[in-house]
């Protein structure tokens, strides 16, 4: 099977780092993280000064290690798709390395219609994707999508799954 993979908050707890960082960061700037959030010109510069070493840091998952290795000792191939920039593909190789998650392929720097078109043009059978309108851009090209959602965010009734181990039970039962 050939696996597409989002990579934060799907991956690893990106957002739980975000407001790490933005704390910290705030704080420096005597503002509130919301101050940020809420301002378009703060929000970019935060990221901008920001996103490499979230990247760096940023905390997988449990359990994504090890479904990580099942999926590729049983000939699965797992591409990563992700919105990414390009220029942060280097520090995102170097996590992927010092995790030991083997992949086919990363692709950067799409989202949304790109990222569907990414799956079709990469013949991916699954995707697996936190955010929902990436999901519906990607069920819309005729990909199969199951959105993931651990933190309780979203209200969707079918291809939901909240663990990771619901999702190899999942890739198991239709291999
Ligand atoms: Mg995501």
């Amino acid at each position: 099977m050939r696996i597409g993979l989002d990579i934060d908050d799907t991956i690893c707890q990106t957002t739980e780092m975000v407001h790490e960082v933005i704390e910290k960061y705030a704080s420096k700037l005597n503002l509130n993280p919301l101050d940020i959030m809420n301002d378009d010109f703060l929000r970019d510069e935060f990221y901008d000064n920001n996103s490499a070493e979230i990247f760096k840091n940023v905390i997988i998952k449990k359990e994504v290690k090890d479904i990580f290795r099942r999926l590729n000792n049983k000939g699965n191939k797992i591409f990563i798709i992700t919105s990414r920039k390009k220029e942060y593909e280097s520090i995102t190789r170097a996590w992927f390395e010092k995790e030991g998650l083997e992949v086919e392929e990363m692709i950067f720097s799409v989202y949304g219609e790109d990222k569907a078109k990414t799956c079709q043009e990469k013949h991916i059978d699954l995707m697996i994707e936190d955010n929902p309108y990436n999901y519906k851009k990607i069920k819309e090209a005729g990909i199969h999508c199951i959105l993931y959602d651990d933190r309780g965010k979203y209200d969707l009734k079918q291809d939901y799954y909240t663990t990771w181990k619901d999702i190899e039970d999942y890739i198991e039962r239709n291999h």
